[in-house]
């Protein structure tokens, strides 16, 4: 058996961790079969505890843009480790990171450093709705931001008017301050602002998804939402947790050329570790406490090994003039070479891609929100999954998720990858 030691760890998890895991998409609930237990990880490849190796699309969903045990990032944090790992005052280096994010990033003044893309997506409608006085929010079906309350919002038969909870555990008073609106649709948005006219803070959206897999937005699509947030006095936040400092230095702002009031990081601004944070312009940032009433705070917040972590990611990010020109070829280099092999078996598919963020859909028609991903072969998606897993090619395990180009991977890699896409081909005819 391959995997006879994840089986066992993951038993034994079970007995002390709800479902084992400390994430719930970690336990494979959408493909079945048992999680792999990493052991270690170097470059483009995971190892399991059976010492199985895999070429890895995860990357920790999305931190290790420039491959796992980058060598500046582990030898930042080793280094700081040996200074004292947390002390509750205000470290140099914390504006060391907050200078370079601001001069990376277009339009922002300041910036605050959370722990979780949770938090600073939690923390910036919070903000929201101090600077403008109103309450609602709205959200996109298929768009995550975290796990607080205002966000665990679905669509019902009610989505052009009042969310329900997703989630028990969320009270009807929080959902109905999310109003659902469908991604790349900006006349559903029109319609939310004129029927809620005055009560609207903001419109928080992922500038590209990478929740429902990769969904680009259609042209126009956020030039409409700044606009209409401009008409309605309403603050618009990017969720870049997933595409800052992924897409370009200054994310989907300087990608699309798109200004937000409000933007959120994560992942890759940790550079592994447990950072989020949250800017925008000195106006809206003033109001935070201590200098405004809007109140907000962290124990651990700006931690120096985290801080570590995250500047010298951004640092390697900021000097590295080819890199997103380099992770755009590779991720076109899979999309051609997967999408070839496909076409060839002739197996149904759609293959969404910006930069390096890429899905692969088992559907005929464009996937451009939540209700096209959600129509998806989600029983071939699992074969998909299990074929690859079995072929040391770890993908995400759900149809609803992106994959994430490493600049660790190696050509080589990618073929090996569009190899075990040939397999799976081959299996499914
Ligand atoms: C991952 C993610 C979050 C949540 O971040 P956590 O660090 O998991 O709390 C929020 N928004 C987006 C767009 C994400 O991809």
């Amino acid at each position: 058996m391959l995997y006879q030691r994840s089986s066992a760890l993951f038993k034994e998890a079970q007995e002390v961790i709800p479902g084992g895991v400390n994430s719930p998409v970690r336990a494979f609930k959408g493909v079945g079969g048992t999680p792999v237990f990493a052991k270690s990880a170097k470059g483009a490849y995971v190892y399991d505890e059976d010492g199985n190796r895999f070429i890895d699309y995860i990357n920790s969903w999305g931190p290790m843009l420039l491959g796992h045990a980058y060598p500046p990032v582990v030898e930042a944090v080793i280094e700081r480790t040996k200074l004292g790992t947390s002390y509750g005052m205000p470290t140099e280096i914390e504006t060391e990171i907050a200078e370079l994010a601001v001069s990376m990033v277009p339009n922002i003044d300041k910036i605050r450093f959370v722990n979780s893309g949770t938090e600073a997506c939690m923390s910036a409608i919070r903000l929201a709705r101090g600077y403008t006085g109103k309450d609602k929010i709205i959200k996109f079906s298929g768009c995550y931001h975290g796990h607080s309350d205002s966000f665990l919002i679905a669509a019902g038969s009610g989505a052009s008017t009042f969310g329900t909870p997703n989630s028990p555990g969320v009270t009807q008073g929080t959902a109905k301050d999310t109003l659902l609106a469908n991604y790349n649709d900006i006349d559903n948005v029109e319609e939310l602002l004129e029927a809620n006219k005055g009560g609207i803070a903001a419109i928080i959206i992922e500038p590209v998804a990478g929740n429902m897999g990769c969904i680009p937005p259609t042209l126009g699509f956020l030039e409409g939402l700044r606009s209409l947030s401009d008409e309605h006095d309403v603050l618009l936040i990017f969720d870049e947790v997933m595409t800052g400092f992924r897409l370009a230095k200054g994310g989907v702002q300087e990608l699309k050329g798109i200004d937000a009031d409000i933007v959120c990081f994560g992942k890759v601004v940790g550079g592994g570790l447990p950072v989020g944070a949250f800017a925008a312009r000195n106006e809206i940032m003033n109001h935070l406490a201590p200098l405004g009433p809007v109140y907000q705070a962290g124990t651990l917040s700006g931690n120096p090994l985290a801080m570590a972590a995250g500047l010298a990611m951004l640092t390697a990010i900021n000097s590295d003039k080819e890199l997103f020109h380099r992770l755009d070829e590779k991720t076109e280099y899979l999309n051609d070479g997967m999408s070839k092999v496909l076409d060839e078996y002739e197996i149904v598919h759609t293959i969404n891609r910006i930069g390096s963020m890429i899905s692969v859909h088992f559907h005929k028609d464009p996937v451009v929100d939540f209700k096209t991903a959600a129509n998806g072969n989600n029983e071939q998606f699992k074969r998909f999954f299990h074929s690859m897993l079995k072929q040391g090619v770890y993908i995400a395990p759900s149809a609803f998720e992106t994959w994430f180009i490493t600049d660790a991977l190696s050509y080589n890699d990618l073929d090996e990858t569009i190899a075990a896409v040939r397999q799976f081909a081959k299996e499914e005819s």
